[in-house]
């Protein structure tokens, strides 16, 4: 039996006045999908437990059968794990980014990015860090990509503060420095100022009127998940086929081999025939394949309700009507789900917590009693079937895991 998920990020949304009352799932045409749900079990699966905030690493790691409740703490340690970097139990890891400040009576994030500064000069703003900033032994500095890096501190203290900054942006966040819970992290926030204030690659981004990595941010910060893999609740062995960093790393958590596929880039003009045929061929050697776009939540978040249409709409012509040709003329005996991982409203522009509209599909199944009309929000509801959490959608999925 091979399984696979396929998962659409942030599709589900609310209903759109624009579109006559239909969400954009209701309105893209979606023949495929559609025809899963008509064909299969529609229902909704809550993927995100009360209590946690509803990012994709907490919704995509139930829509994977796993429960994220105490095991997920941040993106940190999940693009450690992307990035091959090691982490023991007792190891923190944080996202480091290289951010924009303005220094003044007051200091600012004015960009959380540093102007989505190239990887070849972000090397050398980290390379003078590890060198002159007063870390601690243990603590480490990992290079990832552009302005995304990574801060791994064994051992560090409990209860430190979060603070994304990406949602402090051109505010004071002074508070927050001087914040106990954050102040360790403060230390070398700020021991970073001096060293970057002149540094070559700033003053060479200054000419060119780009914005400089003045400053480090770190936040995002936990543990490496401490969960059975695949192989060890239902012997199976899988890969991951996803543009985004924290999806390689919940594979990595899990058992599951990040596949590259060159082309992909998490917008709308990603490689999708690169992905379908990656996730087929990795049919072969595998039992479970995960396939993620990332572009219907990037452009939920860019407020684009044209795109978010086209995304949907490209996910299910280019990405599930040809796996699912795919597994027919591979002959395999398949089983699959189809969903999005959370909503992501076009009117907040951010997530939501709302259930999500899931399909799971069994070509040798009986169809529900009454077929829905298709895939959306509102057909999902009315079929009645609700799952909780993740490892249920798990057992509906895999079936019951090993002793
Ligand atoms: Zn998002």
């Amino acid at each position: 039996m091979k399984y696979l998920i396929l998962i659409g990020d942030g599709m589900g949304d609310r209903p759109i006045e624009s579109l006559g009352g239909l969400t954009p799932l209701a309105y893209a045409k979606t023949p495929n999908v559609d025809f899963l749900a008509q064909d299969g079990q529609l229902g909704l699966v809550q993927t995100v437990p009360q209590g946690l905030s509803p990012g994709s690493d907490v919704a995509i790691m139930s829509l994977m059968g796993y429960d994220p409740k105490g095991v997920l703490t941040g993106r940190g340690p999940l693009e450690a794990l992307a990035l091959n970097v090691p982490l023991s139990q007792n190891d923190l890891a944080f996202r480091l980014n290289l951010v924009t400040m303005e220094f003044g009576e007051k200091n600012i994030i004015r960009n959380h990015a540093s102007g989505d500064i190239p990887s070849d000069e972000a090397k050398g703003i980290l390379d003078t860090l590890k060198e002159k900033l007063p870390l601690k032994i243990g603590q480490a500095i990992h290079q990832g990509f552009s302005y995304r890096n990574v801060f791994v501190w064994p051992n560090a203290p409990d209860g430190l503060a979060d603070v994304p900054p990406h949602d402090n942006l051109d505010k004071p966040i002074d508070h927050f420095l001087n914040d106990p819970a954050y102040r360790p992290i403060a230390e070398l926030v700020r021991a970073s100022w001096e060293i970057l204030a002149d540094h070559p690659t700033n003053r060479d981004r200054l000419k060119r009127s780009l914005p400089p990595a003045n400053s480090i941010w770190l936040w995002g910060q936990g543990k490496a998940p401490n969960v059975k893999s695949y192989l060890e609740r239902w012997g199976l062995k899988g890969a991951t086929v996803s543009a985004v960093d924290i999806i390689k790393g919940l594979g990595l958590a899990t058992g599951l081999a990040p596949l590259k596929v060159p082309g992909s880039t998490g917008t709308l003009n990603t490689d999708y025939e690169g992905k379908v045929k990656t996730a087929l061929e990795a049919l072969t050697a595998n039992d479970l394949v995960l396939v993620h776009l990332e572009a219907p939540d990037e452009c939920s978040h860019q407020g684009n309700l044209q795109d978010k249409i086209k995304a949907i709409e490209n996910f299910d012509a280019l990405i599930v009507g040809p796996i699912i040709g795919g597994l027919k003329k591979a002959g395999y005996d398949y089983r699959l789900i189809v969903a999005c991982d959370h909503y992501t409203p076009l009117e907040l522009r951010t997530h939501s917590s709302d259930p999500v509209p899931f399909i799971l599909y069994d070509p040798l199944a009986r169809p529900m009693e009454t077929p829905p009309p298709g895939y959306s929000e509102l057909a999902a509801k009315n079929t009645g079937l609700f799952v909780p959490d993740g490892p249920a959608l798990g057992r509906l999925l895999f079936g019951p895991e090993k002793e």
